[in-house]
């Protein structure tokens, strides 16, 4: 049939996958349609994510940190909350994020077109054009033709079957972010990153909190040693922390929610919260957008296959971000991004350096910016132990650290993790204040295959918290004179 325009490559999606291809592969001269279901641009990430969750957490971490200063010899009245402008505050810093990118996309000639994408066939997309802020469609519908294909559908949270619908009392991370209530009494079900950062915003603000995790520990995934002082630092947040629990069931009463728990810390009664946040994780949209009809594969949870490259079984289609899997993060779509624009530009131009990118990093960094902030890269103690992989390890506390001392913030820690017989880096962690702006230096270190030394004898500059990274590499040399 016929098609409204044709191009090299559509972009399905815009968030950190989407318009980082998209603009790539305008900027290496492709003809390029990025398809858009919302009016702003940004995807998860900017709108309902990454940003807007850290508007909410500087906020609360100034007002935690302020709590701290009487016993430094100056006081605060405490803080009056005025939602209404902290909500303006948040949705300004968003705004001027998605703003931006419309600016670039329309400077890159990139067209954006809003609606919702769904597969014709291999070469055809069709387009239902959406308005509103949600995405009612109007009815107007656009074909593409395209000789290439990203696929950036992302990601959207998962609830729990049992758990009420429409009820504002239950909330995912995005009505969340829109501080609509004002809880009392607050259950996080799902103690990993998204959840306790919410956990966090809530708790300064006023709220009472419960979390329940099904594994045992929050934070899965990081090393205990830096849970633990993150759990220090957080414990007076919580009534109860309930580990190797399950939620199994909810119910929307006058009083509140009430919410029954099975497993071994789970309290005998059912306990009643003001509000719910679910937060057990965020499923794949690729069963939504008629893939099949393209000839991709997708898993039944909605994931996308992909080879280094960022293809899909279908050689011209490619898929990048949330959508082909773990770890659903925005700097991993953002890479992968990059790659599958540079292939597909390759190919198109004949050009073999381009069209040889993969996508291969050593490690992909995790980040909770929670109050300590714990942050870590690489290989884990755990995983080190579970692998049998021989390794030492150069550990520096904080408590040690002059910058850490003149902040009043000493009870962070970072430990690097170095292979026992190279002496090469593996992995790092930090946790402590601004931990995930340190990161980056443990990641360039291992995608660099440095060593102890080369950390050890680069000059860091003094008095400061990333001072602690050269340390921790002395510590593990054995030549640290700064420790006590
Ligand atoms: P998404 O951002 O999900 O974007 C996909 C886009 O595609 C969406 O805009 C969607 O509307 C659109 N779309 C989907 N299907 C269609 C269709 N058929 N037609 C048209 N449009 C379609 N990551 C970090 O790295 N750091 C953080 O601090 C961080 N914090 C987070 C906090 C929260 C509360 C949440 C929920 C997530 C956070 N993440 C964070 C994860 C991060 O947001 C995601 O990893 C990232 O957004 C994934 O990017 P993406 O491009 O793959 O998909």
């Amino acid at each position: 049939g016929a098609v409204d325009a044709e191009c090299d490559v559509v972009v399905l999606g815009a968030g950190p996958g989407g318009y980082s291809a998209a603009f790539r592969a305008a900027d290496l001269g492709l003809k390029v349609i990025l398809i858009e279901r919302y009016a702003a641009l940004g995807g998860v990430c900017l709108n309902v994510g990454c940003i807007p969750s850290k508007a909410l957490l500087h906020v609360a971490s100034v007002m935690d940190d302020v709590k701290h200063f009487e016993s430094l010899g100056v006081s605060f009245a405490a803080p009056t909350v005025d939602r209404a402008k902290l909500l303006a505050h948040k949705n300004k810093v968003v705004g001027k994020l998605t703003g931006g990118l419309t600016a670039m996309a329309k400077m890159r000639r990139v067209t954006v077109v809003r609606g919702f994408g769904s597969f014709i066939d291999s070469h055809v997309i069709e387009v239902d054009e959406t308005s509103g802020t949600r995405w009612d469609t109007t009815g107007k519908k656009q074909k593409f033709k395209f000789r290439y294909c990203v696929i950036a559908a992302g990601s959207q949270s998962v609830s729990l079957p049992f758990v009420p619908k429409g009820d504002p009392r239950i909330v995912d991370s995005t009505s969340a972010l829109e501080l609509g209530t004002d809880p009392k009494r607050m259950l996080i079900l799902g103690g990993g990153i998204i959840g306790l950062e919410m956990a966090t915003v809530y708790s300064t603000l006023g709220a009472r909190l419960d979390v329940v995790e099904m594994l045992e520990g929050l934070m899965p995934g990081a090393d205990r040693d830096l849970v633990k002082v993150w759990e220090k630092m957080n414990a007076a947040r919580f009534d109860n922390i309930m580990l190797k629990t399950r939620t199994v069931g909810a119910e929307a009463t006058k009083e509140g929610i009430k919410v029954m728990f099975e497993g071994e810390n789970a309290p005998q009664e059912s306990q009643v919260y003001d509000l719910v946040l679910q937060a057990v994780g965020r499923s794949p949209n690729g069963k939504k957008i008629g893939a099949e009809r393209a000839g991709v594969h997708v898993t039944d949870r909605g994931f996308i296959g992909v080879d280094t490259q960022m293809r899909t079984n279908v050689p011209h289609i490619f898929a990048i971000g949330d959508v082909v899997g773990q770890p659903m993060l925005a700097h991993k779509a953002v890479h992968e991004a990059h790659v599958a624009a540079e292939v597909i530009a390759g190919d198109i131009h004949g050009n073999k350096e381009l069209s040889s990118a993969a996508f291969d990093p050593r490690v992909i960094p995790n980040v909770a910016y929670t109050d300590p902030e714990v942050a870590w890269v690489g290989l884990t103690e755990a995983r080190a132990k579970v692998e049998g992989i021989n390794i030492k390890k150069g550990h520096f506390p904080w408590s040690a650290s002059g910058r850490a001392i003149a902040n009043g913030r000493d009870e962070g820690f970072t430990k690097l993790i170095f292979d026992a017989e190279t002496h090469r880096i593996l992995g790092g962690g930090i946790v402590g204040t601004h931990a995930g702006d340190m990161l980056g230096e443990i990641v360039l270190a291992i995608e660099m295959g440095a060593d102890e030394i080369d950390i050890s004898k680069s000059i860091h500059p003094h008095p400061t918290l990333g001072e602690s990274i050269g340390m921790a590499a002395e510590v593990a040399q054995g030549t640290c004179t700064d420790l006590p």
